[in-house]
């Protein structure tokens, strides 16, 4: 199994779950929230209901950003 995201196969294409618009990718789950996370802990709000998901061996946890919303939110990428 392997992520195509991380492994540079596909591009990371979110849609913003509030306001439907286009999203940037913030990378991995894990990296985001280490020490180089480029938020605030207090802008990204589902942090809590994320984490136990992203243990899967199916899928892998990515981050996205609306710039509009100006929220981060979790994307799980299902492995090839
Ligand atoms: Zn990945
Ligand atoms: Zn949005």
């Amino acid at each position: 199994m392997l992520c195509p995201i991380c492994n540079g196969l596909e591009q990371l294409t979110a849609i913003c779950p509030v306001c439907s618009g286009q999203t940037d990718d913030c990378g991995r789950l894990e990296d985001f929230t280490g020490p180089y996370a480029p938020y605030q802990p207090d802008t990204y709000t589902n942090y809590e209901t994320i984490s136990p998901l992203s243990q899967s061996e199916q899928s892998c946890g990515h981050v996205v950003y609306c710039p509009n919303c100006v929220q981060t939110f979790e994307v799980l990428i299902s492995k090839w």
